[in-house]
């Protein structure tokens, strides 16, 4: 199969330097815990993926949609069962023919009529939800795809710093319960995206 498993996801090495200053001191508990994978997150072998899903659950376009491509016609049954979900929430379903154990479904703020405050705090709540739900569902590697920012219109230069500053914040105080938080992305404008700005959030010093 053409299913990556966590052991062939390199960890991402803080390096020296940078443009900008760190928004946050070095944590050396977070060492090995942070990967940057350029792919499909369908083929990811971890314990748990998270969908970019919507308020229906009953699948969609974008990554939504290659997951319950991948995943098969169970996932969308036990998606049925769920009654939906709210903005900034998340559900966590099987990962029936996925090589993740898990899906994790959270809904994205709608960003087409721009970002405000109330974006950002759904935003930032996909990813903490997310990872809330993996560790209590024991999920020890988590991977994120960009949340909202293909068909839902969030900027992903804004996003990235959602992204990074949630799950920084999350890991200083969860270090323990997880082994590695993997930003997926599938766009190289997000891939560079992120290279730049995970120095700011998880510094060598
Ligand atoms: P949203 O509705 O939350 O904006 P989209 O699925 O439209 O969600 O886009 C979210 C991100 O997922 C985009 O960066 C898109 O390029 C990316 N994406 C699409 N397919 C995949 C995939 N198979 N694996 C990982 N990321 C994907």
């Amino acid at each position: 199969s053409d299913f990556v498993p966590l052991d062939d996801i390199p960890v991402w090495t803080p390096t020296a330097g940078g443009s900008e200053p760190s928004r946050y001191k070095r944590n050396e508990n977070l060492d090995k815990k942070i990967s940057l994978y350029t792919g499909d997150i369908t083929k990811l072998e971890i314990d748990a993926i998270v969908n970019a899903a919507n308020k229906t659950l009953l699948g969609g376009g974008g990554v939504d949609g290659a997951i319950h491509r991948a995943a098969g016609p169970l996932l969308k049954k036990q998606c049925a069962s769920l009654h939906g979900c709210e903005t900034g929430e998340a559900k966590i379903t099987c990962g029936y023919s996925l090589p993740a154990k898990y899906v994790i479904h959270t809904v994205g703020p709608i960003a087409q009529g721009g970002v405000g405050e109330e974006q950002r705090k759904a935003l930032r709540s996909c990813y903490k939800n997310s990872l809330q739900s993996a560790t209590e569902n024991a999920a020890r590697s988590v991977a994120f795809p960009c949340i909202s920012t293909g068909i839902y219109g969030y900027p992903p230069e804004q996003a990235v710093h959602e992204a990074l500053a949630t799950v920084r914040e999350y890991l200083d105080a969860h270090h323990d319960k997880l082994d590695r938080v993997i930003f997926c992305v599938f766009l190289p404008t997000d891939k560079e995206l992120y290279l730049q700005n995970l120095p700011l959030y998880f510094p060598a010093a």
